[in-house]
C-alpha cells in the first residue's frame, strides 16, 4: 500500500497538495473544490481527498 502526503504549499496560494510517497508523483489543487481526484502512475491507484474537511487532511499532514 502506498502513502500519501497532503499538505498546503509555503507561499503562493492556498492550494492543496497531493503527494504520493512511494513514487513521488504529485499534484496541486486550486481551493474551491469540494473534492479532488489524485492519481498517481506509480500505484495505478486514484485517492480521492476532500477539501471540505481540513481538520482531516490537516491532521495527516502534520503528523508526519
Ligand atoms: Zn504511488
Amino acid at each position: 500500500m502506498c502513502s500519501y502526503t497532503i499538505g498546503v504549499p509555503d507561499g503562493g496560494e492556498r492550494g492543496i497538495r497531493v503527494e504520493c510517497d512511494d513514487h513521488g508523483e504529485w499534484e496541486e489543487f486550486q481551493p474551491g473544490y469540494r473534492t479532488v481526484t489524485f492519481y498517481c502512475e506509480g500505484c495505478g491507484l486514484e485517492l480521492e481527498v476532500d477539501l471540505r474537511d481540513p481538520a482531516d487532511w490537516r491532521d495527516l499532514g502534520e503528523r508526519c
